[in-house]
């Protein structure tokens, strides 16, 4: 079955076509300045053919015109007509309490996310965009929405309810929720692949290392606990989020600087991070570059980076009463050695030993022979679990 997959954000769109069947990515690409000056989509193709256009595109409706008149044209297409797509496939970031798995798109499923606008102010609304506007475009082919809460929905109440008066989980919803769902999902069942055993005996830590950064502690194959939280601020250091605070400092800093609640919101989600502490990039390679000319400021990041992820590699093998395999994946997980290394150094208390050749050499298995803790380094891949989620809904109401 072909289907798009759509990643809907504020003024982009990123997009992949994808035959299920044979797990292929027939074109990938992405819209981006939607609504601004100097929109563009670019896109590449199975076979390295790529294109990049410029054009006014003004909402997300229009960008998704593009798209389609991109993957049918004759020259950079990879199909001849639009019914060859039978599916839609759409990230969507919250699902909140009510979703705890994929979900065909009906009336129905489009209000409880509007429902749920308020626990991701920045996400669901283009989310609800771009299912609009594919109805509109495609009224024929069905949708399907994969939610990053989803996977987590498992957790128990102990890893999900915060410290602060119960009335107020139950008045706002306020609770962990976690996010990254797909990735997490995908790696851990990789990784029980190459182990050559099923997941339901395993217990495996994840570490998605990407702009954003989450862990997950699975037991089982279930999602029990993670570092994101009520949203995706909470836990890891990450590209320009601040990760764990003390949230009294929220208040100390407000009435110090005269910060607003928006001033605060923009401080922690935009300027922090790898971003904030090292005052020269949230991208990870520039810290890297910055660490060999000796930045001091570079080296408090990625020190507060690593730690950050050991610690909690420590706190999730207490949490499940031990670990099998601990796996890296995202741009920082799949790429950076150095940082492999520096979070799996003096562990072998705990049961992991690195194999540094296989480390530098980017090899899936990046432990010893002897390590009774598995590491994996492993690529991501939430499009192809948004694909095959929505072709196994798709296939069970057409039968
Ligand atoms: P997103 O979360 O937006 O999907 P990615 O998973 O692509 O992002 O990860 C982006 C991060 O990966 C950036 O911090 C980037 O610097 C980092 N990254 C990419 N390549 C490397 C590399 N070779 N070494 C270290 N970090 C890298």
């Amino acid at each position: 079955m072909k289907v798009l997959v759509l990643n809907c954000g504020s003024s982009s769109i990123k997009y992949q076509l994808i035959e299920t069947e044979k797990k292929f990515e027939l074109a990938k690409g992405v819209v981006e300045r939607i609504g601004m000056a100097g929109a563009v989509l670019s896109q590449k193709r199975y076979d390295g053919d790529s294109l990049k256009i410029a054009g006014e595109i003004l909402d997300h409706s229009m960008a998704i015109e593009y798209v389609l008149a991109v993957l049918l044209s004759k020259t950079h297409g990879v199909i001849s007509f639009k019914e060859e797509i039978e599916a839609v496939g759409h990230r969507v970031v919250h699902g909140g309490e009510t979703f705890s798995d994929s979900i065909l798109i009906t009336d129905e499923v489009i209000n409880v996310l509007r429902e749920n606008i308020e626990l991701a102010p920045l996400h669901n609304p283009p989310n609800i965009k771009g299912i609009q506007a594919v109805k509109r475009i495609l009224p024929d082919i069905p949708q399907c929405a994969v939610f990053d809460t989803a996977f987590h929905s498992s957790m128990p109440n102990k890893a999900f309810l915060y410290g602060l008066p119960y009335d107020l989980y139950k008045k706002y919803k306020i609770r962990r929720y976690g996010f990254h769902g797909p990735s997490h999902w995908y790696v851990s069942n990789k990784a029980a692949e190459l182990m050559g055993k099923d997941i339901s005996e395993l217990k495996i830590v994840t570490a998605h290392l990407g702009n954003g950064c989450s862990m997950a502690a699975i037991k089982n194959g279930k999602s029990v606990d993670t570092t994101m939280g009520f949203t995706p601020l909470e836990g890891l250091l990450m590209g320009t989020r601040s990760g764990d605070i003390d949230p009294s400092i929220i208040t100390f800093l407000m009435g110090k600087e005269g910060l607003t609640l928006y001033e605060v919101n923009t401080l922690l989600n935009k300027h922090s991070g790898l971003m904030g502490v090292s005052g020269i990039s949230s991208d990870m390679r520039e810290i890297l570059s910055a660490l060999e000319e000796d930045n001091k400021k570079a080296q408090f990041a990625f020190d507060i980076f690593c730690y950050r992820i050991k610690k909690y590699l420590g706190s999730y093998s207490a949490a499940m009463g031990g670990l099998d395999a601990f796996v890296f994946t995202g741009g920082i997980g799949e790429n950076s050695a150095k940082i492999r290394k520096e979070v799996c150094t003096d562990l072998e208390f705990i049961g992991i030993e690195i194999d540094e050749e296989r480390n530098n050499t980017k090899n899936k298995i990046i432990s010893t022979e002897s390590s009774r803790v598995k590491v994996f380094c492993l690529p991501t891949n939430e499009e192809l679990v948004i694909a095959t989620d929505t072709e196994k809904i798709i296939s069970n109401i057409i039968k």
